[in-house]
């Protein structure tokens, strides 16, 4: 009982940052004050006619306003949104205490600070706002510069930002969080319950136990349909109607691989984080993949999906050093082969004689020098 109760209460922190706005984001901002404060005043006084006419209590939407009022459509529509959200809100605690809170009133740019605020929506894609190492990704702005004073836990959820001006002209957002959920309990990696991946540039990835995740057909196909689509425009004269209509074809065809390989990429990552207590990995991979099969498959986005998908379970993603020979070693006898030819996908080991799949064995030794890896760091940080 006391467990939903805690469930329930959502708990909220803020966290005030100083933004450090480029002259364009700046100039956006101020847009961004004025556009509110001119949709407030007119919702309002719309509200107010339409009483006095109908008896009727109505708040029309922002959408209403943008064909009479077309710079509303160059700032986040977000912020318009929550300035209606705002409005109706102050109308209800007016109805329900009167004596306690005032008729809303119209804002004045004297009287009333700069201030808009928006909401973070979490689309499979991504969140729209999110921070960086040092700035604030917002959905018109983008990259907004920002000083933090202290770093959000990464279990909090980023629930809605306020972009505010002060009268010296500096400007701050703070940053709501919701942040009740604990962190899930630290899951302790064994090795029956520990997964060795290895890149692979044919079958994405091998884990230790030989299965692999193969990109489907269709991702192959859309890949060679977008490259035709592209040599048959570096044919076409630019500007022409024709082109103009392949142009439109391409954007679309790449709009849908980028689809289809998020959604690969969701499933996989999805079905090792579930399947499996810890991940081993290798940090350089991604370099060393840079470029080729590896790239077009998304492997970065791979990993971080699968990192914040093993992080909500309190599972660890095990990550080894740069230049741990993985390939070259026997994961039986834990020889180390001299030659580094990569073309044999099969060899016998010298030593004991095992017979290894190149990349298997890999994964093998990624996931016992992994799993060594792990328990040294545990030792030496208890
Ligand atoms: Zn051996």
């Amino acid at each position: 009982m006391a467990g939903k109760e805690r469930g329930n209460a959502a708990q909220y922190t803020t966290i005030k940052v100083r933004l450090c706005p480029t002259p364009a984001q700046s100039e956006l901002f101020e847009k961004t004050f004025g556009c509110c404060r001119y949709l407030w005043n007119q919702m309002l006084s719309d509200e107010r006619r339409f009483y006095l006419e109908t008896g009727v209590h109505f708040i029309p939407t922002p959408a209403k306003y943008k064909n009479g009022a077309p710079f509303l459509k160059e700032v986040d529509n977000q912020a318009l949104i929550q300035e209606h959200n705002r409005l109706s809100q102050a109308f209800r605690m007016f109805f329900k205490d009167p004596g306690t809170f005032h008729y809303p009133r119209f804002k004045r740019k004297k009287d009333d600070r700069d201030s808009f605020t928006a909401c973070n929506h979490v689309f499979q894609s991504g969140p729209t706002i999110y921070t960086t190492r040092d700035g604030i990704r917002m959905t018109k702005a983008g990259i907004v510069k920002a000083k933090f004073s202290r770093r959000p836990q990464a279990w909090w959820k980023l629930k809605r930002v306020t972009i505010s001006k002060t009268r010296t002209g500096k400007y701050y957002c703070s940053i709501l969080y919701e942040c009740g959920d604990r962190p899930p309990e630290a899951v302790i990696p064994k090795a029956e319950t520990t997964v060795g991946l290895k890149y692979s540039v044919r079958h994405f990835w091998v884990t230790d136990g030989g299965e692999t995740a193969d990109p489907p057909r269709w991702l192959k196909q859309s890949g060679e349909k977008l490259a035709e689509l592209q040599r048959k425009l570096s044919r076409m004269e630019p500007g022409s109607k024709n082109y103009q209509e392949a142009v439109r074809k391409y954007r679309l065809l790449h709009e849908h691989i980028a689809n289809q390989r998020r959604d690969f990429l969701h499933k996989q990552s999805r079905r090792i984080a579930n399947d499996w207590d810890a991940v081993c990995m290798r940090k350089d991979a991604l370099q060393a993949l840079n470029g080729v099969a590896g790239e077009n498959l998304g492997y970065r986005m791979f990993r971080e999906l699968l990192h914040y998908k093993l992080e909500r379970q309190g599972k660890p993603l095990i990550l080894l050093d740069r230049y741990t020979p993985t390939t070259r070693t026997c994961s039986a006898c834990g020889h180390l082969r001299e030659d580094v030819s990569y073309r044999d996908n099969l060899w016998t080991c010298p030593k004991c004689g095992a017979v290894h799949d190149r990349e298997v064995n890999a994964a093998r030794n990624i996931k016992d020098q992994g799993l060594t890896q792990y328990f040294q760091q545990q030792r030496a940080s208890a």
